[in-house]
């Protein structure tokens, strides 16, 4: 009975222990490892972080998706892996050997050696952070009411990448219930997003993008372009516009400016670049054949821009779905898959707030309500593929045509 460690209940892990399981029956025995006993949405975070909508709504029991018949789950944490032994190592469980393994253990905030960025801002990588940065909001917002001091009142997110907008939208959804608790008018509660480049979205077409910085900015949220962070302090983000040292003193600042892979990749001695792997057109490691890499440790190739394709849900889905074949194939004394792993983006859509968004599917620019309804859309077909009809009636999002 051939052994398959996954690593990871991410869109990745877990879609590959989805599929895999139902066809490897007597053949294999999957082990799945997290630290954490849920699976998580993490492209709805933010929703937990802003507080417009509860975590249970975005995560489920990996229980519900295992069949313990092939499938057994450790919960523990992944120290590293040593691929020459074909041996993975836990922080409480101890040795794990395996045949085959599927290192999916996403990503991590990054950055960038930015001095105080770890110490003094919110992370918002998990379900434990968001939930973190609810409580650290609320709590602001209690001070200000003691101290009447309008730092309590500032919220500065770093970045302005499409975590950045989708939770500066979230936060101005948010707003009015922040004001309340802080017993003042929404329009005091304000809202700041620091962003070092001047063109912002640049995945999107210049109209786009215009569109996507007008429709947040029409929720009173201010864009600061052109800003790159240098520092930040305790209750204090520092930046350089024009050639200028300028600060923003805020008691809640949000770091989003971009993410590497799990540093369990550079613990494990794995060629990688930013906690990622190049993968070959199997999905697997370039020295390791039997050890497969995907989602946000995985770098996969466009072979026509000869850049990595962006680490998305929907990229870490699709590798997943192809590793289970090849996997399958594999257990079944056949080898790699003869056709190699191919990426065709069905596009990308970024939410601002409840009932609106942008984005592009296929050629297709879409803006406003529908946008948002297509997000909406994306996660319900993403918690059916994966969790199924429980999760996908119990979390699905039902409020697409109000
Ligand atoms: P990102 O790297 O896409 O964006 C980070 C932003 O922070 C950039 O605009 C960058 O210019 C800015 N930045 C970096 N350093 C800075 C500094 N010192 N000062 C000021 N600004 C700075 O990261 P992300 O938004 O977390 O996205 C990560 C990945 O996840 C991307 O591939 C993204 O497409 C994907 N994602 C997709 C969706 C969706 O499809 N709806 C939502 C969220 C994230």
């Amino acid at each position: 009975m051939k052994k398959v460690v996954v690593l990871g209940a991410g869109y990745a892990g877990l879609q590959t222990v989805h599929k895999l399981q139902k066809k490897v029956k007597g053949k294999a025995e999957i082990i799945l490892v997290d630290k954490d006993d849920y699976h998580y949405e993490t492209t709805e975070l933010h929703e937990v972080a802003s507080g417009t909508q509860p975590a249970l709504k975005i995560t489920y029991p990996i229980a519900d998706i295992i069949d313990p018949a092939v499938t057994k789950f450790i919960q523990d944490e992944v120290v590293k892996l040593d691929a020459t032994k074909k041996q993975v190592q836990l922080k409480q469980h101890g040795i794990l050997d395996y045949d085959y393994c599927v290192l999916a253990l996403g990503f991590v905030s990054e950055t960038f050696g930015i001095k105080g960025a770890k110490e003094n801002a919110l992370e918002m990588t998990n379900i434990k952070q968001s939930l973190a940065i609810y409580d650290h909001i609320l709590a602001s917002m209690k001070k200000y009411k003691e101290t009447k001091d309008k730092r309590y009142l500032q919220l500065v997110v770093c970045g302005a990448g499409f975590t950045g907008i989708e939770l500066a939208g979230a936060l101005a959804e948010g707003r009015p219930e922040y004001a309340k608790v802080a017993g003042v008018a929404p329009s005091e509660v304000k809202i700041t997003v620091v962003e070092a480049a001047t063109r912002l979205l640049p995945m999107f077409s210049e109209k786009l993008a215009d569109y996507g910085v007008k429709l947040v900015e029409s929720l009173d949220v201010e864009l600061l372009c052109g800003a790159k962070i240098s520092e930040v302090a305790p209750g204090e983000v520092v930046y350089e516009k024009d050639d200028q040292t300028n600060s923003l003193k805020a008691e809640t600042i949000i770091w989003t400016t971009g993410v590497s892979g799990s540093p369990v990749v550079g613990e494990s001695n794995l060629q990688e670049r930013r906690g990622r792997v190049v993968v070959t057109d199997n999905l697997t490691d370039p020295n390791f054949d039997d050890l497969y890499i995907l989602g946000d440790v995985a770098a996969v190739m466009d072979k026509e821009s000869g850049r990595p394709y962006p680490t998305t849900a929907q990229i870490a889905t699709e590798m997943a779905v192809y590793a289970a074949k090849d996997l399958e194939s594999q257990i079944n004394g056949n080898g790699h898959l003869s056709v190699p792993f191919v990426y065709k983006s069905k596009g990308t859509v970024a939410s601002v707030g409840n009932t609106h968004g942008f984005g592009v599917i296929g050629k297709l620019e879409i803006k406003g309500y529908p946008a948002s309804m297509m997000k909406k859309m994306i996660m319900n077909k993403s918690l059916f593929e994966i969790g199924g009809f429980k999760e996908f009636i119990a979390k699905g999002r039902f409020d697409l045509y109000h």
